[in-house]
């Protein structure tokens, strides 16, 4: 079976072919800078081996549709593709940013769930209408393969009301729909689950703590398999400290901005989703920057680390208290992937909580499934490269095969 995973954005397209019986991807691309002059499309073919041979273009690309056509003319491309026909493609999944409270899991794609993306379009609005237009294109070039949608919302929708909901008038939660719902669920949903193979137990039976560290970044807390809190809440702002969002600020902070500093609504939202974090603190948004900085002296980039890892540090303690019992902590994404430094100050001088990492085995680069633990902490260590395209490609032929 073949599944095409599609995540579109306002300008793009971030495409995956996967072999579902080698459980692989085959193909691996992204149109970019669509309808700009200077569109570029990369498509990476994968061998067995991982290793990519690449064909860029630099046409332009003037809408999606132009770029969906173009990307399966590619994919079956006698030098540049990997299948004959675009009928070998089974199916198609979508990753869709907000499904609101309509979606406790994914689903297949038909006019009511469309409805109801677009009914969610207020809570995510420079997310879900991109989505959808994906959605659109995909069903004009596909129309007999059924289009599945995977929400990064539905994850989270196991969470209870008291990790919700808001102290504020209960109004706001029932008729404008003001709750939290959080978001990176698709990688939060992948590595638990990876986590779960790896150490060989149902995901049913296990209490996770999910730490996702990339550009954006956000938390859960799962017990016996399904998340009961996260850290980002009615928008991805909330909670972690993240490349250039502020996270957990006073709420009262805009008030404050608007008074003093005479800034408008506007102001105050760029203020805090693209001037903040990391990018606020030491003037740097990418981590390996600060790291090397910090690391030649630079204090501030020392401080912006150090407040970076207590927000996290924070969080693994609240929710090792909502678990109440702690399986596994899981670092994932770039930064959580790759940045022992991070990893080490998250969980430094919490052996009283059962969390003690092996220094050497936390230094080790590699690619695959690790445990960074020392071999008598009672609560595991675990680094797990997320990938939300395959857990979009496993949700897609989960969906299709109960048909
Ligand atoms: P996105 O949210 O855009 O998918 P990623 O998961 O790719 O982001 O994470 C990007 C972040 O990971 C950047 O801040 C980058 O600096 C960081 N990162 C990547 N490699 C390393 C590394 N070796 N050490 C520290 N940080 C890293």
């Amino acid at each position: 079976m073949k599944i095409l995973v599609i995540n579109t954005g306002s300008s793009s397209i971030k495409y995956q072919l996967f072999d579902m019986n080698k459980k692989k991807a085959m193909v691996t691309g992204l149109a970019e800078k669509i309808g700009e002059d200077t569109s570029i499309l990369t498509h990476s073919i994968v061998d067995n081996n991982g290793d990519a041979r690449k064909k860029v273009e630099n046409n332009k690309i003037p809408d999606h549709a132009k770029g969906l056509k173009r990307i399966v003319e590619l994919l079956v491309d006698p030098e540049w593709g990997v299948i004959k026909n675009k009928s070998e493609i089974t199916a198609v999944g979508h990753r869709v940013v907000h499904g609101g409270e309509s979606f406790q899991s994914s689903t297949i794609i038909d006019e009511l769930v469309i409805s109801a993306i677009k009914e969610n379009i207020p809570l995510a609005p420079l997310h879900n209408p991109p989505n959808l237009k994906g959605i659109e294109v995909a069903q004009s070039i596909f129309p007999n393969a059924p289009q599945v949608a995977v929400f990064d919302t539905a994850f989270h929708q196991s969470i209870p009301p008291k990790a919700y909901l808001y102290a504020l008038p209960y109004k706001l939660y029932t008729k404008n729909r003001v709750r939290r719902y959080g978001f990176h669920g698709t990688s939060h949903a992948f590595v638990a689950g990876a986590a779960a193979e790896y150490l060989k137990k149902p995901l049913a039976k296990l209490n996770l703590i999910t730490v996702h560290l990339g550009n954006g970044a956000s938390m859960a807390a799962v017990k016996n398999g399904k998340c009961v809190d996260t850290t980002m809440g009615l928008t991805p702002l909330e909670g972690l400290v993240m490349g250039t969002r502020s996270g957990d600020v006073d709420p009262a902070l805009p008030f404050f901005l608007a008074e003093n500093l005479n800034m408008s609504l506007k102001d105050i939202d760029r203020l805090l989703n693209k001037e903040s974090g990391m990018k606020g603190l030491c003037g740097i948004n990418d981590m390996r920057e600060v790291e090397e900085k910090a690391e030649a002296g630079d204090k501030r980039c020392k401080t912006a680390l150090e407040v970076y890892a207590y927000r996290i540090k924070k969080y693994i303690g609240a929710y090792y208290a909502a678990l109440a019992r702690l399986d596994a902590v899981i670092f994932t994404a770039g930064v959580g992937e790759n940045s022992s430094f991070i990893r080490s100050l998250c969980c430094s001088d919490l052996e009283e909580l059962g969390i003690s990492i092996d220094k050497q085995k936390n230094e080790q680069r590699r690619k695959d499934i690790r445990e960074i633990n020392i071999s008598s902490s009672k609560v595991k260590v675990l680094v797990i490269p997320t990938n939300e395209e395959k857990r979009i490609a496993q949700e897609t032929e989960r969906v299709i095969n109960l048909k």
